[in-house]
């Protein structure tokens, strides 16, 4: 026998049996953007590596140490270096907006996609190189009201899921006119204790010291009286997150202020936000997060337009799911026809009118014992069988119930009340 492959590291395959609770999740997810009048777009997977460089900034990890190159088996290096696998749609999203001329429609726009994400990371539980995201973002909105709005948004979606215990944590990093100072004040406290920093963070304090804030391995004293993001915003910034807290109260969504939750990404501004489930609150358990980029449209070449959205990390949601246990709806009824000897035919055909019902249904093809058939039925999962025999030539079959054996002769255009009822 040949060798077998294995699946790229950091790669899942999503089998069938857990397929359901992600079927689950993504409806609801496609059912709310509906709900909160957000529009479908989609945009490529891969896009040229200096989009994200401009937009996530040279100095995220997204961009200095995850970023999935894709490539032509031609071309010259320089040509072969130009892609990326998307880390984060947001990015790609603004350069569609701006390509599109999409400022001329009537705003603020609100957009949505569900897709696959890539980060060259280190694969570990909840971490993965290749993920899936719902993704909403409003762009030509100030806000505050939106900022709330997304946060309601999320937590609807956990709650409609069945997910208990999610709370919001939610900070402000403020904007161009006040980041300055804190980054100051953040380069002058963590360099009175780059002793205690890592190799990581050192780095970090050179060239995007908010970043430091984010290393898990921060020694939690030197993490707890470092400067607060909040106590540097300009007048416009603190009205703005005030505003967006007394929303989040108005509106009971449970939340924190965590000053620490400054995004990895160079383009927020203001309001960020992060979803966990309480007690599970590690870098690696956010089930999604998002937040403002009053600058990113103007970074990539468009006019000033303020923006925000957040990303829904559905295998991890998934996972969360499975954790709590979460029910899921019962599945639609699921038939098998059946049938004695050498009726195929007639088998095919009854499944065909069955279909027309919109039922789910799989025919028996083979000319095995009708006690064979039931069997194999039962085993698939059908949770009930349609008998094809005799009767059909007064347009009747049997109908048995798959779970408590029970039997019935009915007409064919009566199956579909019968299982569904
Ligand atoms: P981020 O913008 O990095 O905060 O990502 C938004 C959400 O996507 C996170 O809260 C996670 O739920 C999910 N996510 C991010 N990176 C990964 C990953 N490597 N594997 C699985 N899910 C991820």
């Amino acid at each position: 026998m040949a060798r077998t492959i294995a699946a790229p590291r950091g790669t899942r395959d999503l089998l069938p049996e857990e397929t359901p609770a992600w079927d689950r999740a993504e409806s609801l997810a496609r059912e709310l953007s509906r709900r909160y009048g957000f529009e479908r777009i989609e945009i490529p997977l891969f896009e040229r590596v200096v989009l994200f460089a401009r937009g996530l900034g040279e100095s995220s990890d997204a961009v200095e140490k995850e970023m999935f190159r894709v490539s032509g088996a031609t071309g010259s290096e320089e040509e072969r270096a130009e892609w990326a696998l998307r880390p984060e749609p947001t990015a790609g999203l603004v350069r569609a907006f701006i390509e599109h001329g999409m400022h001329v429609r009537p705003g603020p726009l609100r957009l949505t996609l569900i897709g696959p994400m890539f980060r060259y990371d280190r694969p570990q539980a909840g971490r993965y190189r290749q993920f899936t995201q719902w993704d909403v973002e409003v762009i030509g909105d100030p806000g505050p009201a939106v900022d709330a709005e997304l946060v309601e948004l999320a937590h609807r979606f956990y709650a409609e899921l069945g997910l208990t215990d999610v709370v919001a944590h939610v900070n402000s990093i403020g904007d161009a006119a006040c980041r300055p100072a804190y980054r100051a004040a953040l380069v002058e406290y963590f360099g009175r204790h780059v002793d205690r920093l890592t190799e990581d963070s050192r780095r970090r304090l050179a060239v995007n010291p908010l970043r430091v804030l984010d290393d898990k391995q921060l020694v939690p004293e030197l993490a707890d009286s470092a400067p607060k993001s909040v106590d540097y915003l300009c007048d416009a910034c603190r009205a703005h997150f005030r505003a967006v807290l007394d929303l989040l109260d108005a509106l009971a969504l449970r939340h924190i202020v965590d000053h620490r939750l400054v995004r990895g990404l160079d383009y927020y501004t203001r309001t960020t936000f992060e979803f966990f489930v309480a007690g599970h609150e590690g870098q690696q358990d956010a089930l999604g997060g998002g937040g403002r980029y009053d600058g990113l449209v103007e970074l990539l070449g468009g006019r000033p337009t303020p923006g925000i959205g957040f990303g829904i990390g559905l295998d991890r949601t998934v996972r969360a799911m499975e954790a709590q246990g979460v029910e899921l709806p019962p599945q639609p009824a699921s038939l098998a026809v059946v049938g004695v000897g050498d009726d195929v035919a007639d088998r095919l055909l009854v499944a065909s009118r069955l279909r027309d019902r919109r039922l789910s249904v799989r025919p028996d093809g083979t000319t095995r014992k009708l006690g064979k058939q039931l069997e194999a039925a039962a085993k698939l999962g059908a949770t009930w069988a349609v008998i094809v025999g005799d009767e059909l030539a007064q347009d009747r079959v049997g109908l048995k119930d798959l779970v408590t054996g029970e039997q019935v002769t009915v007409g064919v255009d009566e199956v579909a009340a019968r299982v569904s009822g």
